[in-house]
């Protein structure tokens, strides 16, 4: 690993990334079956999916509109002109032994989205990342070999559901940029609402294109393509893996060859599937069935029209409007749900700060470990801005907070009646926190001493002396300031 890293800070990784989103539509996208996902293997086909003589495509409208939209989100140029085209190649789970796609007219063309790089020192770097294109085309069938004794089935549930392609540019320069490109489409995706982003069951799937160049040349290295890569995390390990494996066989004086390889998560390996295709090996031409059609630039402005505000503006929003930090305010409208979540709570009067804090770290360490999303929260936006308001206003102290948040999960009582029933409301008579820390000063001279000789940590563990006399309720800050002067006057 060592020797690696050594030798890539000789090279530039290139990565491009192609994402294949299904678009959440009701039916196929040249026919009228269901897209539900799980159903009876080959249940929702028809003729036309399978690709019967004589029966003819009609496109979904539902799919272009998602496509536009997307589009749109991604300062693409929408198409006046739309073709489709057959992509003809032979393969079982393929029933026309084409699919029909998109080659030269792209419903999108150009574009691009940004993404957020978290720096060392943690601040926020935008990065602009390029669009080359996205287009539509229908989606293949699925071989099944697992628990197949001879050979291997087909289901065809899949084959003419509605995908969009979207292609980026080579403009990724490392396995983390990759990744945060992928989590800023995913969000834009979850707030256009085109597609459920769901990757378990297929919806998001993502191909890379990786190589290196010697720092400083212009010219591309020969590109690898990896396939089979079903998670986020996957992709960066992949892209990881490629940009060692292409530095070690450029280092010993050989060549990169142009070919395809699948991803092993398993054995964090990829592996030859095939030397690389080129499109004119697809023999593209333009689909018969479809003839090309004008898009409007009317019905264009319509969709423009339901565009809701998309993460990174609402980033910008809550960093001007509520004061929020932008790794705060990214990393909460990353997931629309949370960032949801979030506005709720602060319209319940609760400070924007703290709550952003204790949604990303109490919060959801809570939710995580019991697996419940943030829109199933027993807790509620209101109940947290209520134990929010009760620390902003010195009834309880953070440290109590935390023992009362666990509580509200369980028991679904709001964090005022959990205070007021267990007694747990702050101490702030200056009085009784002055008596707390005589005691802890008499019962402790070693450390007394100790801080005078210079020892700050002393003054840490007499702060702990004293929430303990008080049973963790003295207001921090009121015991450390009593704290420090009757030490100096002891002097
Ligand atoms: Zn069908």
């Amino acid at each position: 690993m060592t020797d690696n890293s050594r030798l890539t800070t000789n090279y530039e990784t290139v990565i491009g990334l192609e994402v294949h989103v299904q678009l959440d539509t009701k039916s196929k996208l040249f026919c009228a079956c269901p897209t539900t996902f799980g159903s009876e293997p080959n249940r929702n086909t028809c003729p036309v999916c399978l690709g019967w003589p004589g029966s003819l495509p009609v496109l979904n409208e539902q799919a272009l509109k998602f496509a536009v939209k997307t589009g749109l989100a991604l300062n693409a140029e929408i198409a006046e002109r739309l073709k489709f085209d057959r992509k003809n190649y032979f393969y079982p789970d393929l029933p026309k032994a084409y699919q029909i796609s998109q080659f030269d007219m792209p419903v999108n063309k150009g574009g691009h989205l940004l993404i957020d790089l978290k720096r060392a020192d943690g601040s926020l770097e935008e990065k602009r990342i390029g669009i080359t294109r996205a287009h539509l085309e229908e989606d293949a069938g699925k071989l099944v070999h697992e628990g197949v004794k001879d050979g291997s089935l087909v289901d065809y549930n899949r084959g003419g559901i509605p995908l969009l392609e979207i292609v980026s540019e080579p403009d990724l320069r490392s396995p983390e940029e990759a990744y945060a490109y992928l989590l800023a489409l995913k969000a834009v995706l979850e707030y256009l609402e085109v597609s459920d982003c769901n990757m378990e069951e297929g919806s998001l799937r993502c191909d890379a294109n990786v190589s290196i160049r010697p720092k400083g040349e212009a010219k591309f290295g020969t590109r690898v393509e990896i396939k089979n890569l079903n998670s986020f995390k996957a992709v960066q390990k992949a892209i990881q893996y490629e940009v060692e494996r292409h530095t070690k066989v450029l280092e010993s004086g050989e060549k990169i060859s142009q070919e395809t390889r699948l991803w092993n998560d398993d054995k964090g390996q990829t592996f030859l599937m095939r030397s690389k295709e080129e499109a004119h090996d697809y023999r593209y031409f333009p689909e018969p069935d479809l003839v090309p059609f004008t898009l409007s630039r009317e019905s264009v402005e319509k969709i423009r029209a339901t565009l809701p505000e998309l993460p990174a503006d609402r980033a910008k929003r809550l960093i001007r409007d509520h004061g929020l930090s932008p790794y705060d305010a990214y990393t909460l409208v990353q997931d629309r749900k949370l960032a949801n979540y979030f506005e709720a709570a602060i319209k319940e009067k609760a400070g924007a700060k703290l709550t952003s804090n204790w949604i990303q770290s109490e919060l959801l360490a809570l939710l995580n470990s019991k697996k419940i999303s943030i829109e199933n929260s027993p807790v509620k936006p209101a109940d947290l801005a209520g134990l929010v308001r009760l620390i902003e206003n010195n009834t309880i102290s953070g440290k109590i907070a935390k023992d009362v948040l666990p509580e509200m999960f369980e028991t679904g009582k709001s964090a005022e009646a959990i205070v007021k029933e267990k007694g747990l409301v702050q101490v702030t008579d200056t009085k009784q926190i002055e008596e707390a820390v005589d005691k802890a000063l008499a019962a402790n001279p070693k450390s007394v001493e100790d801080f005078r000789a210079g020892k700050q940590q002393a003054l840490g563990f007499l702060v702990g002396q004293v929430m303990k006399e008080t049973k963790g309720k003295a207001n921090p800050k009121m015991v450390n300031e009593i704290l420090e002067k009757k030490l100096k006057i002891s002097t």
